[in-house]
């Protein structure tokens, strides 16, 4: 592979113009390993999708873009199949693979940008379901041992937007990643008769009812309920650069959660099983007088207060100064701290 450098201002969904000095695309596992084998300790920068990263300046190291594309059942029963997919997969494409083929499970994550290899990393959740609920193992390059490991979906550390992938680094500063996922392994439903819908999230049931009328709800139902929900609510990025929601729901103590709703009778609230409760950041934002405003070339989104957008020619400095007044604020006003979702490099 020849490295060359490249603008990655169509790499990244903000549309941040930032360029990249060395870039090797990466189409197969085989060229994974020969990268590492040719050169174990260089650091690098892991791209797929790069829907949700904030650029903030030029990468001075190699990019390796994720491109492998494809699937293929590795186990298939009655009721499940296991399915391997490319990290470089385009994630919604899967999904839509996954209905036309029966396979169950997905749905609620229809439409969400990237690529299969980075759903892992923040566990991507969406309308009541996350990844994690569907993923088997991992196959991934160990950049500490310098060979192929293997991560049973117990050893990820899946949590809120967060997994083993955010937490394992090479180096103090967090910037070398230890693993590189090539393949992810999902476990899905085939026989109907196991599937459940998952329609008690916000306006899916509503929609879903529209959708489906009198006949039996499907996963294709849900998954055209969430693609027009999804598109008459999120920018698409090719039009208005952004990265989905900007910020994670805080999490807070059970007692922090009674102040706040004693105070805030309104503040949406949503006790999670270990005793915390989660508040929804966009009314947060919302509250504080974020949503629709526009600072410079970039702004919160008028439909939604938790997507901060980029109207162009701005910079990821600029959108990592307005996210930290709006998190000043929210502090401010409501003692809650809340934090970006996507990686700020
Ligand atoms: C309009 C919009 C809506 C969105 N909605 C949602 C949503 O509903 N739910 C949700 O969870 N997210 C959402 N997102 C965020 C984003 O789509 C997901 O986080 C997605 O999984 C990112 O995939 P990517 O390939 O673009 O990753 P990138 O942005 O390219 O990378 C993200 C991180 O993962 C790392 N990474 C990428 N590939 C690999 C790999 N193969 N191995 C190891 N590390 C890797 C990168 O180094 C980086 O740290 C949304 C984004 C947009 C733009």
């Amino acid at each position: 592979m020849n490295p060359s450098s490249i603008d990655l201002t169509a790499f990244n969904t903000f549309g941040f113009a930032v360029s990249a000095s060395q870039y090797v695309p990466v189409r197969s596992a085989r060229e994974l390993q020969n990268y590492f084998k040719a050169a174990p300790d260089a650091p690098c920068f892991v791209l797929g999708g790069g829907s949700n990263l904030v650029l903030t300046r030029d990468i001075d190291v190699t990019v390796l873009h994720m491109l492998a594309q494809g699937f293929a059942v590795y186990e298939e029963s009655d009721s499940h199949v296991l399915v391997g997919v490319q990290a470089g997969h385009v994630w919604h494409d899967f999904v839509m693979s996954c209905l036309n083929n029966g396979w169950l499970g997905l749905e609620n994550l229809a439409l969400i940008p990237g690529s299969v290899g980075a759903s892992p990393v923040q566990n991507i959740g969406a309308y009541g379901v996350e990844v994690k609920d569907c993923i088997s193992k991992i196959k991934a390059w160990d950049r500490l041992h310098h060979k192929w490991a293997w991560l049973a979906a117990a050893d990820c550390a899946f949590g809120y937007r967060d997994s083993v992938f955010k937490h394992q680094f090479l180096d103090d500063a967090r910037t070398q990643p230890r693993y590189v996922i090539s393949k992810v392994f999902f476990k899905l439903l085939k026989d109907p008769a196991l599937w459940q819908a998952k329609i008690g999230y916000g306006d899916v049931a509503a929609c879903v009812a529209q959708i489906a009328g009198d006949a039996v709800v499907t996963a294709q139902h849900i998954a055209q309920a969430i693609i027009q929900i999804r598109s008459s609510k999120l920018p698409d990025p090719q039009v208005l650069g952004n990265a989905g929601s900007f910020f994670k729901n805080p999490i807070v103590a059970a007692q922090v959660a009674q102040k706040l709703k004693a105070q805030y009778s309104t503040m949406p609230m949503y006790p999670q099983a270990d005793g915390t409760v989660k508040i929804a950041a966009g009314w947060l934002i919302e509250q504080a007088g974020f949503k629709g405003l526009r600072e410079g070339a970039v702004g919160v989104y008028d439909k939604q207060a938790l997507v901060l957008v980029h109207y162009g020619q701005g910079s990821g400095l600029e959108l990592m100064a307005f996210a930290q007044r709006i998190c000043a604020k929210v502090f401010e006003q409501f003692g809650v701290q809340i934090a970006p979702e996507p990686i700020v490099y």
